[in-house]
């Protein structure tokens, strides 16, 4: 009999978990991968909408064309999850798993910092994003302020590149003398698992005008006004904000959360319940939330099923990632993370250039291709 494997969304985690397993098994493969979305959009292709270079329709990619040997893909939502019984419910019925993968991601918990919705706008959500597009090309001046609203959120140098492209975008439009950016962020330094690309976005921030608050956090926002943790005012014109991040309400619900995120045996990824395991955003690794970190976590998982399937070795989790930065104006930098193969973390920084554009091109058109065919 084969082994029923459940993967919960079809994200960077739960795509690559599949398309691991199915490249192991083929036909032998027995996958059911649930998402509630029509297609995938990566994350940084948000700033690029955001800004008017794209448009989802543009980017986005059809789940219609993840189709794998052994893998079966179904549209529906997810309503609740036993883990110890290894029964999901969705919209569309019930599915029953002897491995049961949970790849959420981080949902936006938009209530948390009252005013956001009302008074300033998020870039972090496809909605979002596409809302901006149509919003910024009417913005004409006035105090801008990019804040973040919570800790951990998704790849953390995101609002950064949000900060240098935006100042991209005012300068090609004649108006960046009529506008002062502030950008409030409650980490230590903009990209703290790498001090040379913290170095350099600082540098970039001095070079461009940007005013940058760490350690802050922004609580609340009120008409024009943003309220920091401190107590601090900042008035603005436009505000472009980063939700505080949340495990989905179905994850939370079913009681695998403790502090927020689901704990999980960080070498294996394994929660409290046997064959259960939670992936990427929503696992709460210490590790920046990022695609490239669920990957890696996917890599790990695919091998502890292989292992109980038919013997193979279990790879334990790596904790590896590239951050990869857009600084707005043809160049980017990233910098590969190594957090868990090592006594320490490893980082290997590559400065901003015109040749790591090439590189981020490489990654998308690698993901493109391995997950979607093209
Ligand atoms: C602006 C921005 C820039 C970024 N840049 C990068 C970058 O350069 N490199 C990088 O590696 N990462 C980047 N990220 C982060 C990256 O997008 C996330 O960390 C990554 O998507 C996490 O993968 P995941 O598999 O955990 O979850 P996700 O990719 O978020 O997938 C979760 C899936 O679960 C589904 N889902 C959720 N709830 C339900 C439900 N109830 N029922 C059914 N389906 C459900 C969702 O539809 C989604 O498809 C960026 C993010 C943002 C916002």
């Amino acid at each position: 009999m084969k082994s029923r494997v459940l993967i919960l969304g079809a994200g960077f985690g739960g795509m690559e978990l599949a398309t691991l397993l199915s490249e192991a098994l083929g036909e032998k493969a027995d996958v059911t991968v649930i998402d509630k979305r029509d297609r995938f959009v990566f994350g940084y292709s948000r700033i690029d909408v955001m800004f008017g270079k794209t448009t989802l329709d543009e980017v986005g990619l059809s789940y219609a064309s993840f189709i794998k040997p052994g893998i079966r893909l179904v549209k529906e939502t997810i309503t609740s999850i036993d883990a110890e019984a290894k029964r999901v419910t969705t919209d569309g019925g019930t599915y029953e798993a002897d491995y049961l993968v949970i790849a959420l991601g981080a949902d936006y918990d938009m209530e948390a910092t009252p005013g956001l919705t009302a008074h300033g706008n998020e870039f972090y959500s496809d909605e979002g994003a596409d809302r901006l597009r149509t919003l910024l090309p009417g913005f004409t001046g006035g105090p801008i302020v990019v804040g973040i609203c919570g800790f951990p959120y998704k790849c953390p140098p995101g609002p950064s590149e949000c900060a240098l492209t935006l100042h991209h975008y005012l300068t090609e439009r004649g108006i960046r003398e009529d506008c002062d950016i502030t950008f409030v962020s409650p980490l230590s330094s903009p990209m703290p698992a790498s001090a040379e690309m913290a170095q350099a976005l600082m540098n970039s921030f001095e070079e461009f005008g940007i005013r940058l608050l760490r350690q802050r956090t922004v609580v609340r926002l009120e008409p024009s006004m943003a309220v920091l943790d401190d107590g601090t005012e900042l008035p603005f014109s436009l505000f472009l904000g980063v939700p505080k991040h949340q495990p989905p309400k179905v994850v939370i619900e079913s009681g695998l959360t403790e502090d927020d995120w689901v704990p999980i045996d960080l070498p294996t990824l394994e929660t409290r319940f046997t064959d259960v395991y939670a992936i990427g955003d929503m696992a709460a690794t210490g590790l920046p939330k990022s695609g490239t970190f669920a990957e890696s976590a996917a890599r790990s998982v695919s091998t502890s099923i292989l292992a109980k399937l038919s013997g193979a070795n279990v790879e334990r989790n790596t904790g590896t990632g590239t951050c990869i930065v857009e600084y707005g104006d043809g160049r980017v930098s990233y910098a590969e993370l190594d957090f868990l193969t090592g006594p320490k973390l490893e980082a290997i920084y590559h400065p901003p250039s015109i040749a790591g554009k090439t590189f981020k091109q490489g990654f998308d058109d690698t993901r493109r291709d391995r997950w979607f065919n093209r």
